[in-house]
């Protein structure tokens, strides 16, 4: 048993309050290369704000579960190292879909873990999240669930339709179930292909997509049934046109790929939505960055020329997310 406090790390119970409180929402960046993981700590400590580490069962499975213990460790010490002598630093599982993988992740220094029931019927997502909840607080892990299915596809994760979250039931199901949080579904989705054409208009000017917004009336309505009570979002991805350009201009292939416009996550970080998830933006920008630099430089081949620019436009990205949307910055 490695508990996360030995590593340095923090659960999400103080930071969501304050986010909460503060009308601000904490970035939790997937990631699972080294580069990702330096990036996001650059991020956090210039911008000094607290942070959500987190990785999925197959993230997971590709990093392997011992290094990445030993990673986030790494990451606290980093941080401290760059001259933030108390970063707020979470490990968190994303999607984990077993009590046994929870429990494991728990044992080896997860600082929360999310138990995603929404496939299930209603009851069995309760009584899943509640044995998930009573194992994490025996350790002070704190524990997200879902509530309402999102479309998309996320690692392991997918779903053809998505079923927005029923605002009657949340009260019932975070009071039984215990959940620290609740991720809800109000119209965002996981990928880079969040909308099909067919659910955009076209932007007559630029011919891009532009997606559908977000159910904002459901949002506030859940926020009225669980006053103060942390949200968190998924699939909170933005795909930035400039990358995907990039990324079509240097040999790739991403026709139509569209995300959630910033405007209206930036909306939602002023609600109870304390934690937006982000993934595919950071892929976005990595893959941009390695197609750019191997198109200009035919000839390179040692991973540290391409992975540095691909580090750099992350750390780019990662910022702008916390300054310019959640509003995470300048909070330790
Ligand atoms: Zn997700």
């Amino acid at each position: 048993m490695t508990s996360y406090k030995e590593l340095g790390l923090v659960n999400t119970r103080e930071m969501f309050k304050k986010a909460v409180a503060g009308g601000y929402a904490i970035p939790a960046f997937n990631f699972n290369t080294l580069e990702q993981m330096q990036a996001i700590i650059q991020a956090a400590v210039e911008t000094k704000s607290p942070v959500i580490m987190q990785v999925s069962k197959g993230a997971r499975n590709y990093a392997n579960g011992t290094i990445l213990r030993y990673m986030a460790q790494g990451a606290v010490e980093y941080a401290k190292e760059l001259g933030c002598p108390n970063p707020q630093i979470v490990l968190h599982l994303d999607h984990g879909d077993t009590f046994e993988l929870c429990k494991d992740c728990i044992d080896n220094g997860f600082s929360s873990v999310m138990i995603d029931g929404s496939s299930l019927p209603y009851e069995e997502n309760i009584a899943l999240t509640k044995k998930v909840v009573e194992y994490a607080h025996q350790h002070d892990v704190t524990v997200e669930a879902e509530l309402g299915v999102l479309a998309g596809v996320e690692d392991e994760v997918s779903s053809a339709v998505s079923h927005y979250t029923k605002p009657e039931e949340v009260i019932d199901f975070s009071s039984r179930s215990g959940c620290d949080s609740l991720a809800i579904s109000i119209g965002t989705s996981h990928g880079a292909y969040k909308f099909t054409p067919d659910q955009c208009k076209r932007d007559p000017k630029t011919g891009k997509l532009v997606p559908p917004p977000l159910a904002f009336d459901i949002l506030h309505k859940i926020e009225a049934q669980l006053p103060g009570f942390p949200i968190v979002l998924h699939g909170s991805s933005s795909v930035p046109q400039d990358e995907v350009d990039t990324i079509n201009a240097h040999g790739g292939k991403l026709p139509d790929a569209v995300g959630i416009p910033e405007e209206q996550l930036r909306e939602a970080s002023k609600s109870a939505v304390c934690k937006i998830n982000i993934d595919s933006d950071s892929r976005l920008a990595m893959t941009a960055a390695i197609r750019k630099h191997f198109d200009e430089h035919p000839g390179d081949f040692d991973p540290r020329q391409y992975l540095k620019p691909a580090r750099e436009n992350m750390k780019k990205m990662y910022i702008h997310k916390i300054v310019e949307v959640l509003g995470s910055n300048d909070k330790l």
